[in-house]
């Protein structure tokens, strides 16, 4: 299984990119601005795009990736998310005034993209990759990721989110993890920012780790652009007896 970063920055700015991950060449998790390196080719055998919450660096590249391709499939998109992601996009989105409804283009019967609901805690198979949904804490209603393939090979990635139960619960009932790919957006001394923003510090993710049974190659993502050197320090130090990689834009992982 090839996990391809396509962006994983909590900004902009030459060579970051935000969050968009590719499983294989047809799974996308999250649909921020690394989708716009893609080529065409690439975009149009993505056919499923699992959204982690709502906010703009997660999605904001979902509606130019559906306009590029319009003319490129004959299947829909197959587009998962809670009720409320999938509510926010279509109400403040692809509401015609901001983008047009692709799910209602070129017809309501054969549209270029479908909405999914997708529970929290629940399983969708794509070939032979299984991926859940975690329900995770962050400002809006927001979930993390696990995809599992055939042999039994496991990737999750966390999606934003601040501290909390339930993502460890879940990865502790899989068999095995071997990469987390998971946000720690900024240095120790921002904690008091963190904790509103809802978002991992070094020290609070530390924390965090040890209700975690298995110990995974740590990717990390979501570092805020210009303290990317700072929090990477402080991950090394208080994470010492991980592999962490802060990864960027353009890696790529077979696991
Ligand atoms: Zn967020
Ligand atoms: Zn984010």
């Amino acid at each position: 299984m090839w996990i391809s970063i396509l962006g994983c920055s909590g900004g902009i700015g030459p060579g970051n990119r935000t969050t968009s991950i590719l499983i294989d060449d047809d799974i996308l998790l999250d649909a921020g601005s690394g989708v716009g390196d893609l080529q065409l080719q690439q975009m149009a055998k993505i056919r499923h795009i699992f959204i982690s919450h709502s906010h703009l660096d997660h999605i904001a590249f979902l509606p130019f990736l559906v306009d590029s391709i319009f003319s490129q499939i004959k299947e829909p998109i197959q587009v998962y998310g809670l009720p409320e992601t999938i509510k926010a996009l279509k109400d403040h989105i692809f509401n015609w005034s901001i983008w047009p409804d692709f799910s209602e283009l070129p017809n309501k019967e054969n549209p270029v993209m479908q909405f999914n609901i997708m529970a929290p805690h629940t399983s969708i198979q794509v070939g032979d990759r299984k991926i859940t949904s975690i329900p995770v804490e962050h400002v809006v209603p927001g979930v993390g990721f696990c995809v599992e393939n055939a042999e039994g090979k496991s990737f999750a990635f966390s999606g934003d989110t601040a501290t909390n139960n339930s993502l460890w619960k879940a990865l502790n009932k899989l068999p095995s993890l071997n990469t987390l790919m998971i946000e720690s957006g900024y240095p120790n001394s921002m904690e008091a920012l963190s904790k509103m923003a809802q978002h991992y510090t070094p020290a609070i993710l530390a924390d965090d780790l040890k209700k975690l049974n298995h110990k995974p190659h740590l990717l990390i993502s979501h570092l805020k652009p210009g303290m990317e050197i700072q929090i990477s320090e402080e991950l090394h130090e208080y994470l010492a007896e991980y592999q962490v990689t802060c990864i960027k834009s353009g890696d790529s992982i077979q696991i």
